[in-house]
């Protein structure tokens, strides 16, 4: 018999604690998860990921987006959409979600501890309940923390969850504004903002840096910014913001950004945000002997272990990706290491989904990355207006870009903007994943018409530009 009450104790029920504890489980260890809300999900399902994508589908769907290319653009489903009509759909499928999750953790045998979880001890934690005012202690031979992050507040912006909003507050509006400013053009910034502008919200899109997601391909950038001004986004980058009022006139309440240049931006709503910081401040780190960066984030190696080797820490906690998907991952592995298991996975190729609209994927390295290392690299493209599938969605502005190696024409990196990139970029990670090259899709027979066949003339392309 242990000395230890739990095997693993995993702190928070977001992706990364879910696949920590559910690992363990699967491999008959003595598992809980305590979280600190009165659902399970975390971010991810609750205020994040899920609720986001839902209110993106829910607002293509009304707006009668996706159809525009073919019946022009004044076409919708409803005319007068409101928060409401969107929220209907989030609301039901986080529901879901909940459930989904509660039932996978209790068919797996995973206790499920309602508390606020800190450190006594580097083994011991204090577990406060949410609901009533006890708590004990517990004791865990190993530990995964998985506390997540919340949005970035600085001191100085008057956030009043009316005007001035984080993301979480976007699910709270009650009607949708006729303007809005968007402060940080990070991945929720420009999703959010492409949201908005689909729905014919003005939007002001504000950073301080001079180019959108610079870790993502130029040109798909380039090409996500002319769909945005399309759609009356006024891009403001390279502008930092000194100071924001909330003010009221004649047209009702808004509020006014200050840019270090000068400029004023009006707008009826912001919505602020700048980054994410990691949320460690109620775990009593020290007690561990654990400590964080400025940000809130936990330093681990490649095992996912901190400086405490019986203490690991998974996803979005420790920086980037910061996605759910990684997330995922990180804590299956952390509880695979924790009990001697060998595991195969490739964490670091993984793909980035961006769920602006239209939608960005991307696996592999860039054009940029490559430049810089020196890499002899050709690249080959398909629009979608030149794939059947294309022409039959009415998406023209779609592309598919591949990046290969110009002699071994082994495959590098897969880029693509448009209609369902999340999905497709996978067919581009399963040939980097096994060493393919771009002869691969030459050779081998999609379905027809799909917009798969977008590897076939991207490669085909690609060997053009190669002069074979
Ligand atoms: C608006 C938005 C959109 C996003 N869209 C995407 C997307 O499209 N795709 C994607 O892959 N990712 C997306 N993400 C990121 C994704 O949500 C995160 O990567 C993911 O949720 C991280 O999972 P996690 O398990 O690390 O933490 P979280 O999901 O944040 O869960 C952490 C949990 O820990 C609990 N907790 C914290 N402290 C304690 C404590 N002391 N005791 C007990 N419990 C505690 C919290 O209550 C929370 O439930 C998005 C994020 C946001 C904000």
């Amino acid at each position: 018999m242990s000395e230890f009450d739990y095997d693993l104790l995993v702190i928070g029920s977001g992706p990364a604690g879910q696949r920590a504890a559910i690992q363990a489980a699967k491999l008959d260890k003595r598992v809980a998860i305590v979280e600190r809300k009165v659902v399970v999900g975390g971010v991810c399902i609750n205020t994040g990921t899920i609720p986001s994508k839902t209110l993106r589908e829910a607002i293509l769907h009304l707006s009668g987006y996706r159809e525009r290319g073919l019946y022009g653009a004044s076409y919708t489903v409803k005319q007068h959409i409101t928060m409401s009509d969107l929220l209907f759909r989030t609301e039901h499928v986080i529901s879901h979600e909940i459930d989904v999750t509660r039932s996978q953790l209790l068919r797996n045998r995973v206790e499920t501890i309602a508390a606020e979880a800190s450190f006594v001890g580097p083994h011991t934690l204090r577990l406060n309940d949410i609901v009533g005012h006890g708590g004990r202690d517990v004791t865990a031979a190993n530990v995964v923390i998985a506390t997540g992050t919340s949005a970035t507040k600085d001191g100085h912006i008057p956030f009043d969850v009316q005007r001035i909003l984080i993301s979480d507050d976007m699910l709270r509006l009650e009607t949708l504004p006729r303007t809005l400013a968007v402060i940080g053009a990070g991945v929720i910034g420009l999703e959010y903002a492409s949201m908005f502008a689909a729905l014919g919200v003005r939007v002001t899109l504000i950073d301080k840096r001079p180019r959108l997601l610079p870790f993502v391909d130029a040109e798909i950038m380039e090409t996500l910014a002319y769909q945005l001004r399309q759609n009356r986004v006024t891009l403001r980058l390279g502008e930092a913001v000194s100071t924001i009022e909330l003010f009221t006139d004649e047209h009702g309440d808004r509020v006014k950004i200050h840019l270090g240049s000068g400029k004023q931006i009006v707008a009826e709503k912001a919505l602020y945000s700048i980054g994410r910081t990691g949320a460690t401040g109620a775990l009593n780190l020290a007690a561990a002997g654990l400590s964080t960066d400025d940000r809130g984030r936990l330093a681990v190696n490649a095992f996912y272990q901190t400086n405490v080797p019986h203490i690991y820490a998974v996803g979005d906690l420790i920086g980037f990706p910061s996605l759910a998907s990684t997330s995922m991952e990180q804590g299956r592995l952390a509880a695979c290491h924790a009990f001697g298991v060998p595991t195969k996975s490739v964490p670091e190729l993984f793909p980035y989904g961006i769920y602006t609209i239209p939608e960005i994927s991307t696996v592999g390295r860039n054009e940029e990355e490559l430049t810089e290392q020196g890499v002899a690299y050709e690249i080959g493209k398909a629009q979608y207006r030149e794939i059947a599938r294309g022409q039959i969605m009415g998406d023209s502005t779609g592309l598919l870009k591949l990046i290969f190696h110009a002699e071994t024409r082994a495959l590098l990196g897969v880029h693509i903007i448009g209609e369902g990139a999340s999905e497709l970029i996978h067919i581009g990670q399963a040939v980097l994943a096994f060493g393919g090259s771009i002869d691969y899709f030459v050779s081998t027979v999609f379905n027809y018409p799909t917009l798969a066949e977008c590897y076939k003339t991207a490669a085909f392309d690609g060997i053009n530009r190669l002069g074979g």
